[in-house]
C-alpha cells in the first residue's frame, strides 16, 4: 500500500517507493546482488526484491492495486511477484527488455492485481495488471506516479472508499510537477500533507490496520553511477536517507 514513480529531470532518472505495512516487519537492506547485470536489491524475505536497480539503468518499484473484485488467496503470490521483480532487475538491460519479462511472466504466472512502474534512464512504463486485462502507459519525460488506485486500465472498479490512494496521489503529483529533482523527491517522500496519517505520502498509522511507512528507498540513475538512497525501518521522516552506489555500464 505505497507510493511509487519514476520521474526524469535533465541530468537523472529518478525510481521511487514509499513501502507501506499496516504491520511492523522489520526489512534487511539493500544488497548488490549479480544477474546478467550487477544491480542494487531491496531483498523480501522468501521471495525476490521489492525494489532494485541495475547497472544498465533498469529500475523497478511497484505498488498493490486496490479493486473492488477479490481474487482467491494464493499463498505464495507475493514470493511469485517479487521474484519476478527480481528476474527483470537482474536481467534486463534496456525498457524493452524489462516489459518482455514483465508481461510474458505476469501473464503466464500471476493471478491476483498488481501495478509495477519499470525504467531505464530514457523510458519508463507503469504496467496496469489484472489476470484479465492489462494496461501499459510510457513516459520519455516528465513523471509517472501511482498510490493504489489503477488509473488507465479501465472496466476494473478500484474500491470506491481508497481516499488514501486519491490523496497520496494528488500530492505527490503536485510536488513532483513543481520540480524535479533528488530533494524534492525526498521531500515529497516525508511529506505529512493530509496528515501526519494514513493519508499522507509519509504514512504514520494511528489506529490498528492504519498503514504506516516503513521503508522509503529513491534511486538515481546518472550517465555514470547509480545512487539509492533509503531510510530503512522508520519513517522516512525520522531519518537521514543512507547511500548505496553502483557504477553505471552500457551507456
Ligand atoms: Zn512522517
Amino acid at each position: 500500500m505505497c507510493t511509487i514513480g519514476a520521474a526524469f529531470s535533465l541530468n537523472a532518472t529518478y525510481v521511487f517507493k514509499n513501502r507501506d505495512l499496516s504491520q511492523k516487519v522489520l526489512m534487511d537492506g539493500p544488497e548488490i546482488r549479480e544477474g546478467k547485470h550487477k544491480y542494487i536489491a531491496f531483498p523480501r524475505p522468501g521471495g525476490g526484491i521489492w525494489f532494485g536497480v541495475n547497472e544498465m539503468g533498469v529500475g523497478l518499484t511497484a505498488s498493490d492495486a486496490h479493486v473492488t473484485k477479490s481474487y482467491p488467496v494464493e499463498k505464495d503470490a507475493g514470493d511469485k511477484i517479487t521474484r519476478i521483480y527480481e528476474d527483470i532487475v537482474g536481467n534486463a538491460s534496456t525498457l524493452k527488455e524489462a516489459e518482455e519479462i514483465m508481461t510474458g511472466s505476469f501473464e503466464k504466472m500471476i493471478k491476483v492485481p498488481d501495478m509495477v512502474i519499470v525504467t531505464d534512464s530514457r523510458k519508463a512504463c507503469v504496467y496496469e495488471y489484472t489476470p484479465e486485462k492489462q494496461a501499459i502507459v510510457r513516459r520519455v519525460k516528465g513523471c509517472l506516479l501511482r498510490a493504489n488506485s489503477f488509473l488507465v486500465l479501465k472496466g476494473v472498479p478500484c474500491r470506491k472508499k481508497d481516499l488514501s490512494s486519491h490523496l497520496r496521489y494528488e500530492r505527490a503529483r503536485e510536488m513532483i510537477f513543481k520540480r524535479i529533482s533528488l530533494a524534492q523527491v525526498k521531500k515529497m517522500l516525508r511529506d505529512h500533507k493530509n496528515g501526519p496519517g494514513e493519508n499522507s505520502i509519509c504514512r504514520h498509522g494511528k489506529k490498528e490496520g492504519e498503514y504506516t511507512t516503513q521503508y522509503s528507498a529513491v534511486a538515481e540513475i546518472k550517465k555514470r553511477v547509480i545512487n539509492v538512497y533509503y531510510v530503512g525501518n522508520k519513517n522516512p521522516c525520522m531519518g537521514e536517507y543512507e547511500k548505496i552506489r553502483i557504477r553505471r555500464r552500457g551507456h
